[in-house]
Order: C-alpha cells, then sequence, then structure tokens
C-alpha cells in the first residue's frame, strides 16, 4: 500500500557536494514518475469500478423490476431482451480485457500467418459503409498500395475496426473519414492510417486516450468502454508497431498505425 507521506519524501538539494545534489536530482525524479504511475493507476482502477458497475446496476435494476411488478408478457420479453444486451455489453467488456492482457503478458501471442493489408483494410471499409452513411458521414478507403505482411489477420482486423469505429463515433454529420496505406521510407514502413474531421482530442487529454478505461470528457455521451485505443495498441506492439496520434480540437485526428516491413513482401 503507498501513501501520501511515501509519495511527499523528496531530498532537499543543498549545494554543498556535487555528488549527492545529483543523488538527490536522481531521486526527486524518480520520485515524481512513481507518483505520476500511481496517481494513473487509481485513476484506471475508479474507471474500471465504474465502467463495470454501470451494467451491473442496470442488470440489478431490470432484475428487480421483473420481480416486483408483475410485468405483461410484452414488456417482461422487452426486459429480458434488454438484460441479455446488457450482459453482451459486460461479456464484451471483459474478453476485450482478457485478449488485452494475455496480449501483453505473452500468454495469447498473435498467430502470424500471410495477411493481405490492402485487402483488410478494404474489408473494413465495407463493413463500415453502412454506418457511415445512416450518419451522412463520407467514408473513403484510399487503400490502393497492395501490402502482404505476417500478421494475426482477425487481431489486426479488430484493431482497424475500433480506429474506424471511433473516427465515425467522433466526427458529426457532413464530415469525411478517410483511411489509407502506404509504404513509407527506404525500409518500406508500412503506414495504416485513419483520419477524421471530428470532434478533435484536446492536447492535454492525448497521452491518455491509449490508458486502458480512459473515456475523453466529452465522449461521455456517446457509447463505449474505453477499451477501444487500449486494444489497438496492443494488437500493434505485438506485431511489433505503434500507434501514434495527431489532432486538433474542432478539425479533427489521424491515427496512424505504424508497421514493421514484411520480411518477405
Ligand atoms: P471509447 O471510444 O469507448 O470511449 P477508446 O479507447 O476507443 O474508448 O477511446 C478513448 C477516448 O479517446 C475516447 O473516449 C475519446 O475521448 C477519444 N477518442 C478516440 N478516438 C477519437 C477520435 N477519432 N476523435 C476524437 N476523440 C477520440
Amino acid at each position: 500500500q503507498i501513501s501520501e507521506s511515501d509519495l511527499d519524501t523528496r531530498v532537499p538539494v543543498q549545494h554543498r557536494y556535487a555528488e549527492i545534489d545529483q543523488l538527490a536530482v536522481t531521486f526527486n525524479q524518480m520520485l515524481d514518475r512513481i507518483r505520476r504511475l500511481v496517481t494513473g493507476m487509481r485513476q484506471m482502477n475508479d474507471n474500471i469500478a465504474h465502467d463495470l458497475r454501470s451494467p451491473i446496476t442496470r442488470i440489478r435494476g431490470l432484475a428487480e423490476v421483473t420481480l416486483t411488478h408483475d410485468p405483461d408478457l410484452e414488456s417482461y420479453a422487452r426486459m429480458a431482451a434488454n438484460t441479455i444486451e446488457e450482459c453482451d455489453r459486460l461479456l464484451d467488456m471483459i474478453n476485450t480485457m482478457l485478449t488485452i492482457a494475455r496480449t501483453e503478458s505473452g500468454t495469447a501471442p498473435p498467430v502470424l500467418a500471410p495477411v493481405d493489408l490492402d485487402q483488410l483494410v478494404k474489408v473494413a471499409c465495407d463493413l463500415f459503409q453502412a454506418l457511415a452513411e445512416d450518419k451522412q458521414i463520407a467514408l473513403e478507403c484510399a487503400a490502393g498500395t497492395p501490402c502482404r505482411i505476417d500478421g494475426d489477420g482477425p487481431m489486426l482486423q479488430r484493431m482497424l475496426a475500433n480506429l474506424i469505429d471511433n473516427a465515425i463515433k467522433y466526427t458529426d454529420s457532413g464530415g469525411t473519414v478517410t483511411v489509407d496505406l502506404a509504404l513509407h521510407g527506404p525500409h518500406g514502413e508500412i503506414r495504416l492510417t485513419v483520419t477524421d474531421t471530428g470532434e478533435g482530442i484536446p492536447s492535454e487529454e492525448q497521452p491518455r486516450v491509449f490508458d486502458r478505461f480512459y473515456r475523453g470528457d466529452r465522449s461521455r455521451c456517446h457509447a463505449g468502454a474505453g477499451l477501444g485505443l487500449s486494444l489497438a495498441l496492443t494488437v500493434a506492439q505485438a506485431h511489433g508497431g505503434r500507434i501514434t496520434l495527431e489532432s486538433e480540437p474542432g478539425r479533427g485526428s489521424t491515427f496512424t498505425v505504424h508497421l514493421p516491413p514484411a520480411a518477405n513482401p
């Protein structure tokens, strides 16, 4: 158990001996990092508890109404359907948490096989076309570059789906979402970008959006559990890659997945 006073034991720099001053500065810097980590973990635990509690509270409420109100068959069926929906939401969250934890710990590494990334992008765009049209958003798929890697197809598909889903979710009607695939630099690094013209992300939120269960202040009015980007990052890292973000509030965001070039393209 780490208490506030444990984190408040900074060593004064006394300017008498250079080596001791250097040690004190290093110690204080380490303490600052630990304080930031502890604060982040506390915030994450708080978010996890909140996000797991919400569907359980709703399921409990539905069960209670069913018990105490002697409902007619129609409302009984509706409540049962709502209960199943909430259970599915909960299961989805727990499954995603397990996938992230198992992939990160290496107990469920990606199952590698040749994957045509350009085809994967096309399939993902086709899948989201209807959702984009419903919201009157132009979904453009610019993935013309043939590109094959050794990857885990279903995992990469899920990563891309999370990025496109977010882009559509956080963009108002009339906006545009573009998915692109390109090779960069002399070694042919793969860059998969999902760009939107949506609400953007304030700079102070940007370092936290990949944290598990983190949800932006304005995102509470949209459905979600704060796990989409965390899973996307885990998948990219499990393939030896990373994800970068450029965003400007009011103008939109670009998420770029950087993947190492295929060994045998
Ligand atoms: P969720 O969408 O379920 O909240 P995510 O992990 O996918 O969780 O995203 C975390 C947060 O990052 C979101 O709550 C939102 O604030 C922000 N975010 C993600 N993608 C976008 C985007 N394309 N545009 C604006 N904000 C975004």
